[in-house]
């Protein structure tokens, strides 16, 4: 049995069957079970296709998958996302260009009807946490895409979300913003002692944050590998040059079937 006290997340032989508009079954997902643990750093990482982006979504409690079982934060997935036990981060963060960088991180505390100070407190918090202070009362597009993303991590985490669920947040950006981030977040996990779900496709970036890499292979997309990555930390980018690291990628490369 696992150990309940220190499950986070908790899938059990998760399957979801898409119905196309033409009357057609796609299987993104077939048995997938998973056990997550407080304080997790877990990727999804595989190909485009595989379905991490519906495991993501099942997580969320924004897609009902069709078979299985799931638990997250000790609770139904509806319940955890109806009391905020998570914050989502898109590969496009979605900002309201009329809002200045502050507002627009205060706006999931806004529908919460949290009381404005206390609001403005916890925005200016999660933007110092980010990197962001001086640009409090910039604009979306006065904002490279790098400070954007880093909007949508202050967001995310300005509800006080227990759980982190991000979907490929960097693979837009530039290598250079991307490895910076790549350190900010491990920064940002290592203080609040979140745990984060990060799906990406880049197999060093999932080697490189994680602690545990699922490894998703399609057709149907499958569980197809867990592996723990022992590096140690806190990991800054020049990790990427032992020998250690490089046979981690070359054993999260050779895990992947039928690709
Ligand atoms: P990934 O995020 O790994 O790229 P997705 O989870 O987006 O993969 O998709 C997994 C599979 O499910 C793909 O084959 C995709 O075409 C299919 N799929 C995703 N969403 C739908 C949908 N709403 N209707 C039908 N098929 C879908
Ligand atoms: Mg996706």
């Amino acid at each position: 049995m696992s150990d309940m006290l220190n499950t986070e997340i908790m899938l059990k032989d998760i399957g979801m069957v898409y119905r196309t508009n033409d009357g057609r079954d796609v299987t993104a997902l077939t048995g997938v079970s998973l056990d997550v643990h407080k304080g997790d750093f877990v990727s999804l990482l595989g190909p485009s296709g595989c379905g991490k982006t519906t495991l993501l979504r099942i997580i969320a409690d924004l897609l009902q998958p069709t078979s299985g079982e799931i638990t997250v934060a000790g609770g139904t997935s509806r319940e955890a996302r109806l009391s905020k036990k998570y914050g989502i981060v898109f590969q496009s963060p979605v900002l309201y260009d009329w809002r200045t960088i502050k507002k627009n991180v205060m706006l999931p505390l806004e529908i919460m009807h949290i009381p404005k100070a206390e609001r403005e407190d916890r925005a200016m918090k999660m933007l110092e946490l980010v990197g962001l202070t001086d640009f409090a009362n910039h604009y979306p597009k006065q904002l490279s895409g790098g400070m954007q993303q880093r909007v949508g991590i202050a967001r995310a985490l300005a509800i006080q979300p227990q759980i982190l669920l991000m979907d490929e947040p960097f693979s837009a950006l530039d290598e250079f913003t991307k490895e910076k981030l790549h350190e900010d977040l491990l920064r940002i996990w290592a203080k609040t002692n979140k745990t984060i779900i990060f799906v990406t496709h880049n197999i060093q970036e999932a080697v490189f944050l994680s602690n545990k890499v699922c490894v998703l292979s399609p057709h149907p997309g499958r569980l197809s590998a867990l592996i723990d990555i022992d590096l140690p930390r806190p990991r800054t980018m020049d990790i990427k040059e032992t020998p250690e690291f490089t046979a981690y990628v070359s054993k999260v490369r050779n895990s992947f079937e039928g690709v």
